[in-house]
């Protein structure tokens, strides 16, 4: 069972429904978000009923779930989350497009890129500076000087920055540097004890799908942030492994609708990865759009042929403003707005008034 403090419960509230869960047996589990607190009762939920919580004081409602994973789950939160990341909304009616290179490489080229960032409409910077390689002799990212030259070309255009965390020990950089959102990579989904960890913090979240996750593991590792306080969860599908070999990944279309319906957390796709070419990316996150997601994670790199990283995958500045035109179209037909981009294919000059 999960009982949902109202926003202004107070410590006493709160202690008086542990002590009830407790009188029955059952064990608790208390996240104290920045928002609200929610109580989850572990054990023989028979004991317990909504009705023994909800004429608590501070108690908003109390509800049996039935899903493995609770706070996440959609079941008692029927209104989709938005996650705020300075100002910036993910979830709700806007699109949101997060942009940026694979891997920080150099001054000028994180200048350069988030020219094209902020030049195409995006409104968040993507860029590894802790880079998980397949080959241990691979470029592993240009480490804590990496996220000072992402943070540093990011705030020239006013845009929050997103880096993926791999290991808890630079959890302390990562909130000193100002990283504003922390993603969790595929690799990483089911790292609990770096989920644990990022579950204390209040600092959004963007945890990948591991490459050959479900549905149910992923939200499942969702739940682990989520139980430790961290309400600020966006979910990514970046593709996964299958028998094709045609591309890198393939990109889960279905677990969009899937997901929207299981949890009530935004979700957003990461086209770029997913396909591993950059020919592919427009076709794959007019898809994402296309079929609800909340968001993009896309790479762009100054100069594609001479990145460091995920070379192919890259779109140039140019074809990232062009992907933003299209995306703009592709969220009006579905009833929503890409953020950052407002003129639309009805307000454009060249075509015909009806
Ligand atoms: C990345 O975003 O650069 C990345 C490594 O992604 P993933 O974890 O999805 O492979
Ligand atoms: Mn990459």
């Amino acid at each position: 069972m999960i009982v949902v403090m109202e926003p202004e419960a107070g410590d006493a509230a709160i202690a008086a429904v542990e002590a009830k869960i407790r009188a029955e047996g059952l064990r608790v589990h208390v996240s104290r978000g920045t928002e609200r607190t929610l109580i989850g009762a572990i054990g023989d939920e028979r004991k317990l009923s909504p009705a023994m919580f909800e004429t608590l004081p501070g108690v908003e409602r109390a509800l049996h779930i039935l899903k493995p994973y609770k706070l996440v789950a959609r079941e008692w939160h029927a209104t989709s989350t938005t996650v705020r990341v300075r100002g910036n909304v993910i979830g709700g009616n806007g699109v949101q497009v997060i942009a940026g290179p694979c891997s920080v490489e150099t001054e000028g080229q994180m200048r350069a890129a988030a020219a094209a960032v902020a030049a195409g409409g995006a409104r968040l910077m993507r860029g590894g500076a802790f880079k998980p390689r397949t080959s241990p002799y691979a470029f592993q990212g240009a480490g804590l000087e990496g996220l000072r030259m992402l943070k540093e070309a990011a705030s020239r255009y006013g845009l929050p920055i997103v880096s993926e965390l791999m290991d808890m020990r630079m959890l302390d950089t990562f909130l000193h540097e100002g990283v504003d959102v922390i993603q969790i990579g595929t690799r990483n989904m089911q790292n609990f004890d770096l989920l644990k960890e990022v579950g204390r913090v209040d600092v959004p979240v963007i945890l990948k799908r591991g490459m050959s996750a479900t549905i149910g593991e992923w939200l499942m590792a969702a739940e682990y942030i989520a139980a430790g306080g961290n309400h600020r969860i966006v979910l990514c599908e970046r593709g996964i492994r299958t028998f094709e070999t045609a591309y890198r990944n393939v990109l889960d279309v279905t677990a969009i609708p899937m997901l929207k319906r299981e949890t009530h957390l935004p979700v957003i796709v990461d086209p770029s990865h997913a396909g591993g070419k950059a020919w592919l990316v427009a076709a794959l996150a007019g898809a994402a759009v296309a079929a609800g997601a909340d968001g993009l994670l896309v790479e762009v790199h100054p100069n594609p042929p001479e990145a460091w990283c995920d070379a192919d995958q890259a779109l140039t500045p140019a074809e990232f403003a062009m992907l933003m035109h299209k995306l703009a179209a592709v969220a009006e037909a579905v009833g929503r707005t890409l953020t950052g981009v407002p003129r639309t294919t009805s307000q454009r000059e060249d075509l015909p008034v009806a």
